[in-house]
């Protein structure tokens, strides 16, 4: 069996990203292979389909089944290129093993199942392939890093993190809403992991793909997993977000790939303001400290009045004041509202500590 080390993925622009490749769905055999080798002449060197689609609704494609396998070894045989699918049960990782699949990704209908991930990972159990984990479709690191951890404790050595964002009544323009927030905290819980973007499931059309693509590069992600089709308007799944090789092609040319730590540049400017900002912060949580012990007087002296810790004309006037400030200054809108509703409510939360403690005696 051939072993992958996570770092050989890294292929295609430039030295560093992973690009995993391929459609959706694997539909026909002919599909399967003109796609996989129109991938292999644009350099890529992995290729995904689904098997088994989980569909939300039935009565949907749900996948041509253990044939397609079939047709993505035929793809291997003629061109080379890895094999990556997704599994969701330990019956479709045991036909996988069969085919000689050599990535698996685990969706994210089923990474936000525990009973289904820990049903995995023991089936994992002694396997050296990569996994990838997407993220759950709700927005929850913790099930993230808790289906990231089933397969560490099942010795699975090489496990990737796939961000495609997740599920919301109102994802805006996204067909999922990307919430950057939570690939950043897992890659700060595990800083080790690969991580990836499927632009693709993100944006739900072809517009918007490169400029969520070129946002995960500028995040430091490692890499991708896009959906590409030879034929996409065609496609039986998800057509209206796969692009064809060539424009996979074009757009990889075309993302700007940055380094964490440039080689070669000079790092004294960045120290200096670096210091300065450090500065900065200190005198932050000073003027912070400050005014808590402020919110602490007052919240003894309502106490004493018996008088409501919210007073909605006073912090609406905070807000709105603070606002305007910021607006005049050209500081960012939605920043001042984050930063003054987090103060308001540790404000709140001290003052209702301080009106419900009880007084000896
Ligand atoms: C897929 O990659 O085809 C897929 C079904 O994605 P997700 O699990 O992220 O919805
Ligand atoms: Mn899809």
């Amino acid at each position: 069996m051939e072993i992958l080390n996570i770092q050989d993925w890294r292929i295609s622009v430039g030295s560093k990203p992973v690009i995993i490749a391929g459609p959706c769905s694997a539909e026909t055999e002919d599909q399967v292979l003109m796609t996989a080798k129109s991938l292999v002449s644009k350099g890529i060197r992995i290729f995904r389909a689904g098997i088994w689609k989980p569909r939300t609704r039935p009565n949907a494609f749900e996948g041509i089944g253990s044939i397609g396998l079939q047709w993505m070894k035929r793809a291997k045989e003629e061109t080379g290129i890895l094999l990556a699918t997704e599994v969701a049960t330990p019956e479709h990782l045991e036909e996988c093993l069969e085919t000689g699949i050599d990535i698996f990704w685990i969706g994210a209908r089923t990474s936000a199942n525990p009973f289904a991930m820990q049903e995995l990972a023991e089936a994992m159990k002694g396997m050296d392939l990569p996994v990838l984990v997407k993220n759950p479709v709700n927005p929850d690191t913790d099930l993230w890093q808790g289906a990231i951890e089933r397969l560490q404790i099942a010795g699975i050595e090489r496990i990737g993190a796939v961000h495609r964002g997740v599920s919301s009544y109102d994802p805006g323009p996204y067909r999922n809403v990307p919430l950057w927030e939570m690939p950043i905290e897992l890659k700060r819980r595990i800083p080790d992991i690969t991580m990836l973007c499927d632009p693709s499931h993100i944006a739900g059309n072809r517009i918007m793909i490169e400029s969520v693509a070129q946002k995960a590069f500028d995040l430091n992600f490692d890499g991708l997993m896009i959906e590409t089709h030879n034929d996409p308007d065609q496609a039986w799944t998800d057509a209206q977000q796969q692009i064809n090789p060539e424009q996979l092609d074009r757009m990889l040319r075309s993302i700007k790939l940055r380094l964490v730590h440039p080689e070669g540049i000079s790092y004294e400017q960045l120290d200096e303001w670096r210091d300065k900002i450090d500065e900065l912060d200190i005198q932050m949580l000073e003027i912070l400290l400050k005014r808590m012990e402020i919110v602490n007087e007052i919240g003894r002296y309502k106490k004493a009045c018996n008088m409501t810790i919210l007073q909605p004309e006073r912090w609406n006037n905070v807000l709105m004041k603070n606002i305007r400030q910021s607006e005049e200054k050209h500081l960012g809108k939605d920043l001042i509202t984050k930063i003054f509703f987090a103060i308001h409510e540790e404000s709140i939360r001290k003052q209702t500590e301080i009106m419900n403690k009880k007084e000896p005696g």
